[in-house]
């Protein structure tokens, strides 16, 4: 596994990498690298607008990657966009421009990224539409009774499946037939979830589902946004330009009916070739089983660091991710990322795009690390030991 990604054969200031920023992004295995190399290299040529043989390969090319999420996520429409955030931002003016109207109601949670904050609160101010947070509690549970209560009259209701910082996952199954049964669509932020499991957008029931490919292993500045066949005819197109119409002339212009309509212009041609190829490598992956390892992983880590004094965000779960938070109760968090950059380990610091998260923890921010498919045992060992020699020179 290790050696297909060519990154982790890097020294960093003279010590084996140790990538703990995955929740970030993740690493490219070679076969995405190769995959957009022999794209430029062999095949480079702009999509659905000519006839040559070039021009076929490369449109190939970009619509299996829409096939394969389709197949791999069970959907009836895949919208490639450039990751979560502009996915995001396509529910936004897409579809709620087209079907919400002043005074409706989006419930959002204080879980959630800034992706899948900004884009309601800028449209809350166009619209005069209104916001309503659902709480986290002290357990880093979101508070279903209000989560219940915030339902009457709501429209829609936004949710992040797999906290970024917590890596707490929410009870979507609940949330989502909550939210159905008081007719509000649903949007899942699958970011850090599609990464690590098979989801079955269809069985799961919400409308929308975003995510981004750097995060599984694939190129950035590609992601996708799954929708259902009944939400996609409410949405109206959002960016105007090549590819999304069908006839234009002087008088105006009529669409594509397919996911085109939404992706005006030049697509992400190598991007969705790379992706593709990820998509594939990850078929070999057995995600259950990776999963329990890395929460294992994140498990003995959190007990450790608690040993060593530090404060964990988190409570690892069956179902949550292998991302641990930790604060040292006196090391600045920067301080002590850059004491473990210099000694190879990459971790994320700050607020981690969620900042409403950290101020209902009275925090403003962690020290994070998160785990992938090509983490070890070992490398979390190194990772104390390193920590506890930082400690004891510098604490
Ligand atoms: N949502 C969650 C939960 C995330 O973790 C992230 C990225 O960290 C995003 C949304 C935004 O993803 P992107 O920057 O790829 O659009």
């Amino acid at each position: 596994m290790r050696e297909q990604f060519p990154i982790l054969q890097r020294k960093i200031n003279g010590h084996d990498l140790v990538y703990l920023d995955n929740a970030a992004t993740t690493q490219k295995p070679q076969v995405v690298i190769d995959a957009m190399n022999d794209y430029y290299t062999n095949s480079n040529a702009n999509v659905h607008r000519a006839v040559h043989t070039l021009a076929g390969e490369a449109t190939d090319g970009y619509e299996a990657c829409r096939e394969s999420l389709k197949k791999m996520y069970n959907s009836d429409k895949v919208i490639i966009t450039s990751g979560t955030t502009e996915a995001i931002n396509l529910v936004a003016h897409a579809w709620g421009k087209a079907n919400l109207s002043a005074g409706d109601a989006v419930v959002l949670t204080e879980m959630e990224h800034h992706s899948d904050i900004v884009p309601w609160q800028m449209l809350a101010k166009e619209m005069n539409i209104e916001l309503r947070y659902v709480p986290v509690q002290q357990d880093l549970t979101l508070d279903m009774e209000i989560f219940e209560a915030s339902l009457d009259g709501a429209k829609l209701v936004c949710v992040v499946h797999i906290s970024n910082v917590l890596g707490v996952c929410n009870p979507v199954d609940e949330i989502i037939s909550l939210s159905k049964s008081k007719g509000a669509k649903v949007l899942l932020d699958a970011a850090q979830s599609a990464p690590h499991q098979y989801i079955d957008f269809k069985s799961l029931g919400a409308d929308f589902m975003a995510f981004s490919a750097h995060k599984m292993c694939g190129p950035t500045g590609i992601g996708a946004l799954l929708v259902t066949n009944d939400v996609f005819d409410e949405m109206q197109p959002f960016m105007g330009g090549g590819d999304m119409i069908e006839t234009v002339s002087i008088h105006g212009s009529t669409f594509q009916s397919n996911e085109h309509k939404f992706e005006a212009g030049t697509p992400k041609i190598a991007e969705a070739i790379g992706w593709n190829a990820a998509l594939k490598w990850m078929q070999e992956i057995d995600f259950k089983s990776e999963h329990k390892r890395l929460l294992e992983i994140a498990r003995w880590l959190s007990e450790q660091l608690r040993s060593m004094g530090m404060t964990v965000y988190g409570r690892h779960d069956d179902n949550d991710a292998a991302v641990v938070s930790f604060l040292h109760p006196t090391m600045n968090s920067e301080d002590l990322a850059h004491l473990l950059d210099a000694r190879g380990f990459a971790v994320r610091t700050g607020h981690h795009c969620a900042q409403p998260l950290l101020e209902r923890l009275k925090i403003s921010g962690t020290v994070r690390a998160s785990f992938y498919f090509y983490n070890t045992r070992e490398e979390a060992e190194a990772f104390v030991k390193q920590l506890s020699e930082i400690l004891e020179r510098f604490a």
